[in-house]
Order: structure tokens, then sequence, then C-alpha cells
């Protein structure tokens, strides 16, 4: 949600800058604005709508001069996506400029303060505060003004700030917003992801919460909040360059699903040696896992649907109760936690602000915090007491794929470990689970070399729908929720996923000729039951695209289409439904023409409530 990119060096800043912005367009925006400080003092251009507006106002940067700057992709929250209310926003004596990422909440009480002592807002936005504050907080010195800033402020900040006299170098703030500095040779960056900065360097640190930097040319000092220099060990990223690019593909979503099975491998393959589960620097012990009460899995949109199919995964082969919760319901439900349950918290960049909430809320119950993330260093996973990585790489299509199933992975390892400590699981089905899923990744390359052709074709056939429904049973339904998820959010057709059994209490009434329905059915021992599902629909005039395994024969004459994924151990089937699933999504918004990377009003890490 929203992009900040900072550079001090010797080069012309805004070239630099726009080349960030657009690593970070993918994470959501509406405007964009650039400042930098040239000659004595700070030059600004901001314009609503997409960056290349901003490189046509500023001829690709080369009319900026100046090589000191902060630029922004706004997700508007405060004030609607407009010129004025775009950032950088400027204070009213012009010597300090401010991008900021995230929501000042108490910003109306910030504007009566400020009003009262006479400034004037020009914008909408709660972030002109900040401006305004850091004129009339300014003591001389830059760490003890924005000090004195941040101790007014509430709510989450990713700041960068310009100040016109210090022109080698600007400032970052931070608290429950994402922000890393880059250290490169020369020059030095702010971002508010690596792979906006993986073609100018591999070398970062991370700021802390309430940590203030100055980023120079040369140099950069981070501060606490008692304005004492925080010594900061420098770490390099292993993530490929190429990650911020499409490599030929015409999407990054495509990309993205088709880098699924080197994902898979990646998270999978390090936790199982010679047939056992390891959880690497996981550190509870198998004694801790056995006499654990419960499981509470909390997260938001897809990785909440990775958490549905984790818990039919656990609770089948560990027999311990699984409750699965959205972040945003379990943080403020006073959720009934504490030492005896473990609290696993999913969310692919770490950032997202109602996971984290969720997470401090179980910490604070007293709750073990096992957190499943994928950007290494993220706020959640700094904070949770345990941290089990996927290694997806870097996703940058909105609509999630390899974050996804790669998350589904990591709780089908967790799963099985829990239910080894907890003897609740053979030693037959252990390893044949524990060899099933190193497989894994062979099979999900099969769909996506066997299924494609077919989900092209039914995507062609489909892409005038305005409605669809997904149906499943058990781990069928868990998937039937992402694939109903995926198609919508890309594709714009009102989607709606119903465990099969369900349909008919209420939203059958829906269907009429020609609905769209599909029915994930892989499941053998509830074949037959969906099987009648499917003719309900059917007999209603539903046109049903069935998604099914080695059982697809059953189906063949009641489908109106099928698709034969496969063949793989039914409790590790929603991987394979969901690559096929993600692909009906794709091809269907591809045919309707829609931005599939950057779906409308949506953003990738959604770093606000
Ligand atoms: N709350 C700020 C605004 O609406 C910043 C939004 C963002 O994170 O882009 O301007």
């Amino acid at each position: 949600m929203c992009g900040i990119v900072g550079y001090a060096g010797s080069d012309r800043a805004a070239p630099i800058l726009l080349e960030g912005l657009k690593k970070l367009e993918y994470r959501g925006y509406d405007s964009s604005g650039l400042a930098v400080v040239s000659g004595p003092e700070i030059k600004m251009v901001k314009t609503k709508g997409r960056l290349a507006n901003l490189c046509r106002l500023t001829d690709d940067g080369k009319n900026l001069d100046g090589s000191v700057g902060i630029g922004h992709t706004r997700w508007a929250t405060h004030g609607e996506p407009s010129d004025l209310n775009s950032h950088p926003h400027i204070s009213p004596d012009g010597r300090f400029a401010v991008v900021h990422n995230g929501i000042i909440e108490n910003y109306l009480e910030l504007k009566e303060f400020l009003t009262a002592r006479g400034f004037r807002f020009l914008s909408e936005t709660d972030t002109e505060a900040v401006a305004l504050l850091t004129e009339y907080y300014f003591s001389g010195d830059m760490i003890d003004t924005l000090q004195k800033v941040a101790n007014k402020l509430r709510g989450s900040y990713a700041l960068g700030v310009l100040f016109s006299q210090t022109p080698d170098a600007f400032y970052a703030v931070r608290k429950d917003s994402p922000l890393v500095v880059g250290l490169g040779k020369g020059a030095n960056y702010i971002a508010s992801d690596m792979p906006a900065l993986l073609s100018r360097t591999r070398s970062f640190i991370l700021l802390e919460d309430d940590e203030i930097a100055l980023v120079g040319r040369n140099v950069v000092r981070v501060y606490d909040r008692n304005k004492e220099i925080v010594p900061k060990e420098p770490f390099e990223a292993t993530w490929d360059e190429s990650a911020a690019e499409k490599d030929g593909y015409p999407h990054f979503m495509l990309k993205e699903i088709h880098e699924q099975p080197k994902a898979l491998q990646n998270t999978i393959k390090p936790h199982i040696k010679n047939g056992k589960i390891d959880l690497g620097a996981i550190k509870p012990t198998a004694d801790y896992f056995k006499n654990i009460a419960g499981i509470d899995i909390v997260a938001c949109g897809s990785a909440y649907h990775a958490g549905v199919v984790g818990k039919y995964f656990i609770e089948e082969l560990a027999r311990v109760p699984v409750g699965v919760d959205l972040a945003s319901e379990f943080r403020y439900r006073r959720p009934i936690t504490g030492e005896s349950r473990l609290t696993v918290i999913i969310s692919q960049s770490g950032e997202t602000a109602d996971t984290l909430a969720a997470l401090r809320e179980a910490k604070r119950a007293k709750s073990k915090t096992l957190a499943i993330v994928n950007v290494i260093g993220s706020s959640i996973a700094r904070e949770a007491d345990e941290v089990f990585y996927t290694l997806a790489g870097p996703e940058i299509a909105v609509a999630t794929t390899k974050g996804y199933t790669t998350q589904l992975a990591a709780l089908c390892l967790i799963g099985l470990y829990i239910a080894d400590a907890r003897g609740a699981v053979n030693t037959e089905t252990y390893a044949g689970l524990a060899g099933d899923l190193l497989t894994l990744p062979d099979k999900v390359n099969c769909v996506l070399k066997e299924n494609v052709g077919g989900l092209q074709y039914l995507s062609s056939v489909h892409h005038g729908a305005t409605h669809a429904f997904f149906i499943g049973r058990g781990r069928d339904y868990a998937a039937a929720m992402e694939g109903s998820l995926k198609l919508k959010e890309i594709s714009y057709i009102h989607a709606e996923a119903y465990a099969a059994g369900e349909l008919k209490h209420g939203t059958i009434s829906l269907i009429e000729n020609g609905s769209l329905v599909v029915a994930v059915c892989t499941e053998p021992a509830l074949a037959e039951k969906t099987l009648s599902n499917i003719r309900e629909v059917k007999s209603r005039g539903a046109h049903v695209l069935a998604l099914t395994a080695n059982i697809g024969q059953k189906f063949a004459a009641d489908a109106d289409s099928l698709v034969v994924l496969p063949d793989v151990n039914p409790l590790l089937s929603p991987v394979l439904s969901a690559v096929a699933l993600q692909l009906l999504g794709y091809y269907i918004s591809a045919a309707r023409g829609c931005d599939i990377d950057k779906p409308r009003n949506l953003a990738k890490s959604v770093t606000v409530e």
C-alpha cells in the first residue's frame, strides 16, 4: 500500500526516484509525486493518476535538478485522490517536504492544535499535519525536531522528510509501516520494500519502530527515541533482481504462477531431512506441541483462506482443535487464548496492519505466536515468538499466487510436525506425506504443463460471465474460497464461494440459466455428495465447470466442462486446485482486458486498518 523512495547521492535524484517508484507500482496507488532539494529550495511535482503522468510532467525526471530527493505513490486514505492531496506535502515556509505511508490517527486533534497556532491546511490529508508540525517544532537540529514531531503522532507512519538546508541528506522515521534503508557506494536510499532498490543495492538495514534515520550521500545514522545512535548491522538481500521484472511474461501474476514449483521446492525441501520434518530455527520442542490445548490461525484475505486449508489439515492429522479467524475480527473480540494455545499468524508481506495488531493481541494474552511470512525482517517476523519463512521470493502482482501456495506448504509442514509430536499419525502416513510434500512441486509443474490449454479455452468461453459460484466440500471448500477471491479480485466478476451442501440454504435462488458454477471436487470421500450438488444446480440451468482429480470420470457425465488435475494425496489437493483456479482467474481477466497486476482499489501490502 503506497510506495516511498528516497535517494541521497551525487546523480540526478528524480530519474532514480521514478525508477524506484515504478518498482513499487504493484503495491497499489492513485497518485504520485517527487520532491528534491535544488539549490537553496525544495522543488516539488505531484499529480493524480498513474506514474506515467509524473514522468511526463518531469520529462522522466530530467527537468528536476538536485541529487537528494523523496518520491511517493499514494493510496488515499484521507482526502480524495487529487493533485493537491498527492504527496509530498510542503511546510508553509517551504523548508520541509514530507511523504508518508500510513494513517495519522489523531490528525483532527493535530489540525486543531496547528490551526490555533496560525497554520493553514491546504490539503485534506492527515499527512500535511506532519509537514506543519515539522516547521512548528523546528529547533535547528532535525533529529531533535523529528523526535518532537513523532511524539505528537498517533497511528502508523513511514515518513521521508526533506530539509532544504541539508542538501546532502534526508530523513526517515518509522512506526508500524514498512521502510528499509538501502546502502550504496556514494549513495544511500530508502524504500517501502527491497525490490524497489535491488537494481541499485543488495545491502540493507531495517528500521525499528520509533527510530529516525539520517540518510546522507556517504553516511547513514539511525537514532532511537532518546536520540542515541543505534548501531546497525547491514544484511545482504538474497532476492534476485529479476524478481522485480516480468521476464517476458505479459503480467507479474502469470510469471509468479509459473514460479510456484520453484517457490514450493525452496519452501519445502530444507524442512524435510531424511524423511523427517525439521522446523529449523523454530524453538519449541515436540513436547510443547504435544501439550497445546488448541491452535488459532489468524490472517486476512488469501492468507485467511490458507488458514482454512490449514485447519482441515491440522485437525485431521494432529487431532487438535484449530480455530481460524480474520485478523480484523480477532483483534477486537477479546479472543479466548493464553499460554495453552498457539497462535499462528499468516501474512505474505509481514506488514499487514490488522494481522500485526492481532499478533500483538495474542502476545498480550500470553499465547505463543508462530508467524508464517515471506518477507525477512518484516514487522510480523520481528515481533512473533517464532517465524517460519516461506521462500517464495518477492511477490509483485497484487493477487497472491506463490505467496498463498507456499503458505499452504508451510501449514502442511507445521501440521505434520505437530501430528507427529502428538503421536497422532502413524509412521506410514507420516512418511507417505513427507514424500508427497517433496514431490508437490513436480505435481504443480504438471498442472502448469497439462491443464493450461484447457483452462485457457474455458476462460475464453466464460469471460463474459457476470456471476460465478464456487462450491466444494471440506478441503475443496477451502480451495473454492480462494478460487472465488482470485477470480473476483482481478476480473471484477462477482463471485461467491459456498460449502457445496450449504448452497441450497439460500444462494441456490440465484442460480439461473447459464450461471457459472465452478465445482471443486477432488475429495474421493465426498465426491458423491458434491455430485448431488452439481445435479441440483444443473437442473436449474447452471453451467458447471468441475475441477477434479483421479475421481474425474465420475463427474464426466454431469459437468459441462471438466478439468482433471494430476493425482496427489487428497490432503495436499488444495495446492493443485489453487494453481488451476489461479490460471482460470488469470485467463478470464486477460480475456476481459483487465489490469491484472494492479486491480482497481486494491493494494498489495495492506498497511492500514
Ligand atoms: N494517509 C495518507 C493520505 O491519505 C497516506 C496514504 C498512503 O499511505 O499512501 O494521504
